[in-house]
């Protein structure tokens, strides 16, 4: 290989922001990554995840973190061997083949993530709905935003983010509600700030149970009780009806089922609402006059004179177990006060994951279908069959990430694949999670990094790429698409995620199909990427417009692309008409739930879990640079410092920290930010740093031994940001 310095374009591996980076290399090593400075989404700047990137790829990295040949045990609890790439997918095409053979195509299930690219999710989707007949596929996505599409469906008819990024500079009043926007979306963050130097007018106001970083920049900081969000956005639109700032004739044009959540809301007074959400009411008001585009409560304004306003939500409204409702009422304030389809105004979901967007595209829930299609629907079914060319699509709803674990410790699920996501950790109520696995016949894990906690539970390692080497393409949080591009080889054996789905696909088949033509014949990841393409035509989110030589020659788009567009559509609903039946959006008439396991006298505060600015998630790719354990060294138990004293505890104390499922122990440490009976543990540390036991001995990692698998109905998120546990001093031994 050439050892000239090369400069490659591609994607940051991290945020659903998306940025556009640089990759510096020469022969086969990472060398520098900067910010693309034509990428529309950060214009050239990265956060300091992003910015170390190319650290995350150095040779002793490498080494140490990645996994670089297929493993095989022998037997459970055994150390894994290297064997060749033939023998790996031989062994997990016949016991796949002899679980489905043996007990039916529901006996397997597939759990992937939402950093797989597009091409990567669309091959195992295929292959488990189209080939194997099967619906059990989900991903870790689902504990990401599928609240957010939940919401999205309910009331606009279709899970497409109807803002993007250029409507900061629009806007005058930013609704971030559930968002920490600082630490998990940085650079987005910085083009608010960018938006407020460049408006002094613009406000900001921030709901959210603690003081972030991003509430302590707010106009007007909402701290209201954990869960009780849906009761805010009820108790909002009650004053907005009294004080006359619902936009009626825009309800009246675009809307139905305003009456029944107008009776709802007669009872949210400001002070039964200040009550449930423990906000002040003169901060209610004064948010619902901001909203609705005044400068001051009761000041009333033509419709016309009303100033825009943006939403940004995100884990906060998503994972609850009633994280539709939180997602459906905020929409619903957007609707009543005709505060969308404009520019600077709407509500708009922030995206976790780098490509959450593109695996609700190819439909890689189990409950979802190709380009938005839904599974429930026989003419989705019907014509993803023929786009696939397989007889059906079976009708049966597949498990979703909390039921498929639950169904693999029932053993009704005998053979997991698991791809680019590490559940051990990652999975709410971790010890069912673990057992899971255990009783599971044949477990794969497909993965890049060697050493998360999901690795010890496999029978078979399959050494997949990452960042830097892997080709296809993301979509970000406002629909954009990036290209990721490869900038050095595969170290190792390691291979492209979307290829070792397509060998094991192309195996399988000629056992399933007994002959016929190949469904997977794909030599490369553009070639997946075009079908899937074909899947989208007519379709809310068609990108027919679109080719990857587009990209490379006008960069990242949005969709809608269709052909013959001379652009991807930056907003949607400007016309005021949605993809619903009747073109009109639906009011959601949901009742305030509190939170599924709300505190007790055993179980007396309240936990709440979030990420920290200079870590990813499970800290495969992060935790390996010591400079981004700078802002924070170790794990703590947030508490209030009045809890700290009424607890006898001094900051970096030890504390057991347990609830119903699990126990942990890690230091104390002071933070007024937190409301008293509250408690916060970062996602993000794993058994490395914050190691436990569940009730049943089984050994635990990180904060999700303690997180509740209670889940929302309609999304099957589960309420990862929230749970009853309590505290107790540790004694040193
Ligand atoms: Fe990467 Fe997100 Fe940081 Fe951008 S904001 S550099 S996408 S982690």
């Amino acid at each position: 290989m050439s050892t000239a310095l090369r400069e490659t374009r591609s994607t940051c591996p991290y945020c659903g922001v998306g940025c556009g980076v640089i990759i510096e290399s020469q022969g086969t090593q990472i060398t520098g990554v900067r910010g693309d400075p034509d990428h529309p989404a950060n214009f050239g700047r990265l956060c300091s995840k992003g910015s170390t990137l190319h650290l995350t790829a150095a040779p002793a990295v490498t080494q140490h973190a990645r996994l670089l040949f297929p493993m095989r045990r022998a037997t459970r609890g055994a150390e894994p061997r290297p064997v060749s790439w033939n023998e790996a997918m031989s062994e997990a095409t016949e016991r796949f083949a002899q679980v489905i053979a043996e007990h039916g195509p529901d006996a397997v299930g597939f759990y992937l993530s939402g950093q797989l690219l597009t091409e990567d999710y669309y091959v195992f989707n295929k292959l488990a709905k189209g080939l194997i007949g099967t619906n059990n596929v989900d991903t870790n996505s689902r504990l990401c935003m599928s609240s957010a599409v939940a919401g999205y469906k309910a009331t606009l008819g279709a899970d497409a983010p109807p803002a993007c990024y250029d409507d900061l500079a629009h806007a005058r009043t930013l609704f971030i509600t559930g968002s920490n926007t600082a630490y998990a979306h940085p650079i987005l963050f910085r083009r608010i700030e960018d938006a407020k130097r460049a408006n002094p007018a613009l406000r900001m106001i921030v709901v959210d149970p603690r003081r972030t970083d991003t509430a302590a920049a707010a106009d007007l900081h909402l701290q209201l009780l954990p869960g009780s969000d849906v009761a805010l956005y009820h108790g909002l639109l009650h004053l907005m009806l009294w004080d006359g700032l619902v936009d009626t004739a825009y309800i009246a044009a675009h809307t139905t089922g305003f009456d029944a959540l107008k009776a709802r809301v007669r009872e949210y007074t400001p002070r039964e609402t200040s009550r449930l959400t423990g906000v002040p009411e003169d901060r209610i008001v004064q948010a619902a006059a901001w909203f609705a585009g005044l400068d001051e409560p009761g000041a009333g304004a033509p419709v016309a004179a009303r100033t825009p306003t943006l939403s940004l939500y995100c884990q906060g409204l998503n994972q609850s177990a009633s994280g539709t409702a939180k997602n459906a009422a905020l929409i619903n304030l957007h609707l009543a006060t005709g505060q969308i389809g404009k520019p600077g105004a709407g509500p708009f979901s922030l995206t976790g994951q780098p490509n959450a967007m593109g695996g609700r595209e190819v439909g890689g829930l189990s409950n979802l279908l190709s380009a938005h299609r839904d599974l429930a629907n026989p003419g989705h079914r019907a014509e993803v069959a023929r786009l696939w060319g397989v007889d059906d699509v079976p009708a049966a709803p597949g498990k979703s990430a909390v039921d498929m674990f639950r169904a693999a410790a029932d053993g009704q699920i005998k053979a997991l694949w698991i791809a680019c996501t590490n559940p051990a950790q990652s999975m709410p109520d971790q010890a069912l999670v673990r057992e899971a696995m255990a009783r599971c016949e044949f477990v794969v894990v497909q993965e890049a990094f060697a050493t998360t906690a999901t690795t010890p539970y496999a029978d078979l390692l399959l050494p997949a790429t990452t960042w830097g080497e892997k080709e296809g393409t993301v979509t970000n949080s406002e629909r954009r698409i990036s290209r990721v591009r490869p900038a050095v080889p595969a170290p190792g054996q390691a291979r492209n995620d979307w290829h070792i789905a397509t060998e094991f696909a192309q195996r399988l088949e000629t056992r399933l199909r007994c002959g016929r033509p190949s469904l997977f014949d794909y030599p490369t990841p553009e070639s997946v990427w075009i079908e899937h393409r074909e899947s989208t035509r007519g379709r809310d989110l068609d990108i027919t417009g679109l080719s990857y030589a587009r990209l490379e020659a006008e960069g990242p788009q949005q969709w809608p692309l269709p052909e013959g567009a001379a652009t991807g559509r930056a907003r949607l609903y400007e016309d005021g008409v949605f993809p619903t039946a009747d073109g009109r959006a639906r009011f959601f008439d949901t009742p305030f739930e509190p939170v599924a396991e709300p505190r007790d006298v055993r179980y007396p505060f309240s936990l709440n879990t979030g990420r920290l600015r200079d870590q990813w998630h499970g800290m495969s790719r992060t935790g390996t640079l010591g400079r981004l354990f700078g802002q924070v060294p170790e794990p703590t138990v947030d508490l209030h410092p009045q809890e700290l004293q009424r607890l006898g505890l001094q900051p970096g104390d030890l504390v057991h920290v347990t609830s119903r499922r699990g126990s942990i122990v890690l230091p104390a440490a002071a933070d007024d930010g937190i409301a008293p009976a509250q408690a916060f543990i970062a996602m993000h540390w794993g058994e490395e740093f914050l190691s436990g036991r569940s009730a049943r001995g089984v050994p635990l990692a990180g904060v999700n031994a303690l997180t509740t698998p209670r889940y929302c109905p309609r999304s099957m998120q589960p309420e990862l940001k929230h749970c009853a546990v309590k505290l107790l001093k540790a004694e040193l031994p």
